[in-house]
């Protein structure tokens, strides 16, 4: 029914008047050109200190112009999924990536080879001022870099090397099917990209017939599938080893732009707090009337949402306003004003790729939120998330773009503060029905035990695997088995005694991102991090907010160690500060806890 309550379409015109339009062809052509000429003078650098100041300088301004264009193409492809012009030209700025890629690394590699004299001349220049982090850190990816012909020929190998293991991985996986029984007996051909939301079923049966006809196609190609992880991990050690990196853990940490002192004292309180998650899923095995869960039971909502009337677009964003508003003045009227501008994508249509995001242009200081609306809380929720990240981004607006850019680690906190506003809001709602709020509570105890519990044994199953890899190929009952040791670890009794998934090695596709090393412990960290700054600004109240802005301006300029201790005062190597953070989930926890006795 068209009206004032169809979710709102986006307008993306302030960025470019078309796709195919005039002034989008000129900006590709001078893209092109432009690469070329900064080529050519990166080449050349030498100890040129001057000379590498301004193709630095030159390098940022070019990559604000690539991220325009990129973000812009990533907006119109997943609004239509189908266009095949944009995904020509989508393939088309992927080599345009891939020549950015390799300047960064010609004048990382000028950088690591300047004299340390040399260096702080360059970052003294007052054209790099608060450019000093991000220049730094091209300077030490430069030193763990091997020489550029030996690098130009990984980069080359890794085509059909590193990155081909993942490509099979995506090939294999993507065609699986399992045959599956289902509880009425009813038999289907299912793909396998459905297990996951037929684990996520209320109806446990579901769920079981689901986990244990989709363990077959696992299990049939566990040999390629290790091949796979065995040939990712063992090239990654291998360049660790020319590269000179001592562990491997070094890489994940410096994109995290976290020290391992950080990352142990995190491990370390979420061991010493362990039995408050496993009391989220102690609490969940009740309700569901056994001893403890499977594995298959760990996405399973059990407390469903209630069976209330649709949620319109319109009430989606009064709701989110007001509890914004209410909250965070300033947040809010960011809201208010991106709603104003047509700055967000919700309509449900076809051709849309499915998921949420946020993205933006330094170039224009302008930030898009892509999601579909489909009337439910959870939607409204990640629209509060991608605001959240939205509005970090506008806090960046003045800082330069080699300022701005910000690791994955910190990339989160920012979306759960602003979802944790809304929730909390709807939480002290009483409008709120006590049947949502106890979904609400549910759903907030799966993420607690998803982030504190599944994420870190991830983390475990990876490095255990790191560890035995470095001696050699490990065989897929060895993979199995640490997988199986990594999952009691971390869940303890809290599953069942043959509920543990000793295939989750092969089935979760994290494992296989080439692109990037451990894809696991900054979302714990991003997560609890949020956690420490929402306790934080739930005990200061409004105080805390302009400290809240210091922390976000600062995430593209310092290390995580450093943006919180000049904006919070707290120690990240401090497991102290970590248990307070873990401490933040309790009233919620036993909140929920009340909820499942009275059942
Ligand atoms: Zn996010």
């Amino acid at each position: 029914m068209p009206s004032s309550s169809a979710p709102d379409r986006w307008s993306l015109e302030s960025w470019f008047s078309g796709f195919g339009a005039a002034d989008y062809l000129d900006f590709k052509a001078a893209l092109v050109r432009d690469v070329e000429v900064l080529r050519a003078k990166a080449e050349v650098l030498a100890d040129d200190c001057p000379a590498i100041v301004a193709v630095i300088v030159e390098l940022e301004a070019f990559s604000d112009r690539l991220g325009h264009l990129s973000a812009y193409l990533g907006c119109l492809t997943a609004d239509d999924a189908n266009d095949e012009a944009v995904k020509a030209d989508e393939a088309w700025i992927s080599t345009l990536d891939a020549e950015s890629v390799k300047l960064s690394a010609t004048l990382q590699s000028a950088l690591a080879s300047l004299s340390d004299d040399a260096f702080e001349t360059v970052v003294a220049d007052p054209a790099l001022e608060n450019a000093t982090h991000a220049v730094r850190r091209m300077r030490e990816a430069g030193q763990k870099q091997m020489s550029a012909e030996l690098e130009s020929l990984a980069a080359d190998l890794n085509v059909d090397g590193l990155h081909a293991w993942g490509r099979l991985y995506d090939t294999l996986t993507g065609k699986m099917e399992f045959e599956m029984t289902f509880p009425d007996g009813h038999q289907e051909t299912v793909p396998m990209s459905r297990r996951r939301a037929l684990m996520s079923e209320p109806d446990r049966r579901l769920r079981e017939a689901a986990f244990h006809a989709g363990q077959k196609p696992w299990n049939d190609h566990a040999v390629t599938l290790s091949a796979a992880l065995n040939g990712i991990a063992g090239t990654r050690l291998s360049l660790y080893g020319r590269r000179g990196i001592p562990h491997f853990l070094d890489t994940p940490l410096f994109d995290g732009a976290m020290s391992r002192d950080s990352l142990e004292a995190m491990l370390d309180a979420i061991q010493t707090h362990i039995e408050l998650p496993r009391r989220a899923i102690r609490a969940a095995a009740k309700l569901q009337g056994t001893p403890a869960l499977h594995y298959f039971d760990l996405e399973a909502p059990q407390i469903s949402p209630p069976d209330e009337k649709e949620l319109t677009w319109d009430e989606a964003c009064a709701t989110v306003d007001h509890a914004f508003s209410a909250a965070y003045p300033k947040l809010g009227a960011y809201f208010r004003e991106m709603l104003a501008q047509r700055w967000i994508e919700a309509q449900p249509r076809a051709g849309k790729r499915p998921g949420a995001f946020c993205t933006g242009s330094q170039l224009k200081h302008e930030e898009r939120v892509y999601m579909t609306f489909h009337k439910t809380v959870h939607d409204m929720v990640t629209l509060a998330h991608e605001v959240g990240h939205a509005w970090h981004s506008c806090v960046l607006r003045p800082a330069r773009s080699f300022a701005a850019n910000y690791p994955m680690t910190l990339a989160e906190t920012a979306s759960n503060f602003g979802e944790m506003i809304l929730l909390n809001g709807l939480m002290s709602d009483s409008g709120i029905t006590p049947a949502t709020k106890a979904h609400l509570l549910d759903q907030e105890m799966l993420r607690a035990h998803a982030y504190l519990i599944n994420i870190p044994m991830r983390y475990e199953f990876e490095k255990a695997f790191y560890t035995e890899r470095a001696a050699g190929e490990v065989p897929v009952s060895r993979m199995s088995e640490l997988m199986t040791e990594a999952q009691r670890k971390l869940y303890g009794d809290t599953l069942l005694p043959d509920g543990t998934d000793p295939m989750f090695w092969a089935y979760k596709m994290h494992f296989y991102i080439t692109g990037v090393s451990f894809y696991n412990f900054p979302y714990v960290f991003g997560y609890l991090l949020s956690q420490a700054l929402f306790a934080r600004f739930q005990a200061e109240g409004a105080s805390f907010l302009p400290r809240y802005e210091a922390f976000l301006s600062m995430t593209g300029s310092a290390t995580c160690e450093e943006v919180v201790k000049r904006s919070l005062g707290e120690d990240l190597t401090d497991p102290a500060f970590w248990g307070t953070a873990l401490k933040a989930l309790e009233p919620s926890l036993v909140a929920y806890e009340d909820i499942v006795r009275g059942r």
